[in-house]
């Protein structure tokens, strides 16, 4: 039994805190219940924007874009805009200075809808169409990162001007993180294999590579995977991509000037998962990189990283109402939103956790399970929430941790409209995607 269970108006006083590390800085408790985002007050937010409502903490994004920076000064740090894609958030990322992944020609649209410089864009993808290619060429993008023998005919056909590229490889370091989003290891679908036997396949690649008039090499990239906490799997990564650049010297005699290490820094989304520390990544990858370049008598090549989750991620939260509860076996609270705006639960069974929000309540607390609107029983976005034990319909409900891969993997299921994305600064509210309407809808039926 629990402290709070054997004394319940301290349970109270206990759940009423912010679980730290899982909520952006700038959220606080205010009074009768209210939940402060960056200033604002959420219930005040709903109200005015509906529920449910993406919230992004405009400072928060900057502050990590300039947390990496800060870390790595050396480095070029891009973010993956896949995680979250808008022109306001592009706008943010290019004046903090960050470099920026792409993978479509609707990335692409959306740089360039805000002037992103060019130079500082990568183009990624193991199946890039011709239009993602176009749009990349005619942009001007700085790098394109090649992943098959295929696109590096393809490319090298139709690219100009030495179009500079990196191949991207498959170092067999495993990110420990879940299945689909695991990349950096063997039987998955990106890069070249390291591997022994078919470690030719990277050397058939450089070849080719080099073989394009219209195509400058100029390095090498890897990406692990995502949600990746372990400092060691990227120092791993580090030292084998050092290894391919030597051999690449020692094999085709050019000495090739970068390397890419990706993203996939994890973030906490509940009290159990470990977080990422930056400064140590940062401190052991210049060591390891740095030994192994000067053990090989390499030059210390320019590096990349690619982080995405970790620049927005945490800066997000999402706010829903409770359309119904139902109290049986297991309590049911069945909010307005669910799978059409957070796909990870049923994707790879992420877990989340969630407050009442804009009411105090001195209630006992009992696990439940937080479902959407979906026709579907998998439709669950938080199982073992302890909520009050009165919380009802019209409530309201936050969950933290939603700024990536939220709005960025939302579907229209069940003809839901995507809610809007809200940015906040300094108690101010600034609308950056509104609320898909039936019209817009309609337009797709
Ligand atoms: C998805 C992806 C990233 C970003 O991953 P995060 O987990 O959001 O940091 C970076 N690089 C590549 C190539 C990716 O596919």
């Amino acid at each position: 039994m629990t402290l709070s269970e054997l004394l319940p108006s301290l349970g109270c006083e206990a759940a009423d805190q912010l679980e730290p590390g899982l909520w952006p800085q700038r959220t606080q408790l205010g009074e009768g219940g209210e939940l402060l985002f960056a200033g604002a007050p959420v219930s005040h937010l709903a109200a005015r924007f509906g529920t449910p409502a993406y919230l992004i903490d405009e400072a928060q994004v900057r502050d990590a874009a300039r947390a990496y920076r800060h870390a790595l000064p050396e480095a070029e740090v891009a973010f993956a805009s896949k995680s979250l894609c808008t022109r306001a958030v592009l706008r943010w990322i290019a004046e903090e200075g960050l470099s920026l992944d792409t993978c479509s020609a609707g990335e692409i649209a959306v740089a360039r809808a805000v002037g992103f410089p060019a130079e500082r864009i990568l183009l990624h993808g193991n199946a890039k169409t011709p239009e993602d290619v176009k749009a990349a060429l005619e942009y001007g993008v700085g790098r394109i990162v090649l992943d098959s023998l295929d696109e590096i005919e393809q490319l090298g056909s139709v690219a100009h001007n030495a179009q500079r590229v990196l191949i991207r490889v498959t170092p067999g370091v495993s990110g420990e993180t879940h299945e689909a989003i695991t990349t950096g290891t063997e039987g998955q679908k990106f890069g070249f294999s390291l591997r022994s036997d078919v470690r030719d396949n990277v050397d058939r690649a450089v070849a080719a590579v080099l073989a394009q008039p219209s195509l400058r090499l100029v390095g090498m990239h890897c990406h692990i995977g995502s949600q990746v906490s372990r400092v060691d799997r990227y120092e791993e990564a580090a030292r084998r991509m050092i290894e391919v650049l030597v051999h690449v010297r020692e094999t085709h005699g050019v000495t090739l000037g970068e390397l890419d290490l990706g993203g996939g820094h994890a973030v906490p989304y509940v009290n159990s998962d470990a977080s990422f520390d930056l400064d140590g990544y940062a401190q052991r990858l210049r060591v390891a990189l740095a030994y192994e370049c000067s053990s090989h008598d390499f030059p210390l090549p320019r590096l990349t990283i690619e982080p995405g989750r970790a620049i927005v991620g945490a800066a997000g939260i999402t706010v829903y109402r409770v359309c119904a509860v139902k109290r049986g076996t297991r309590t049911f609270v069945a909010v307005d939103g669910g799978m059409s705006d957070n796909a990870r639960p049923s994707l790879y069974g992420a877990q989340y956790t969630a407050r009442l929000v804009g009411r105090r309540t001195k209630a006992a607390r009992t696990p439940m399970t937080i479902v959407g609107r979906h026709c579907e029983s998998g439709d669950v976005l938080a199982a073992g929430i302890r909520l009050p034990d009165d919380i009802h319909a019209g409530d309201l409900i936050a969950v933290p941790c939603t700024g990536a891969y939220h709005h960025a993997l939302a579907s229209n299921y069940n003809l839901v409209g995507r809610p809007p994305l809200v940015s906040v600064r300094e108690g101010n509210a600034t609308l950056l995607v509104p609320r898909e309407t039936e019209e817009d809808l309609l337009r797709r039926c």
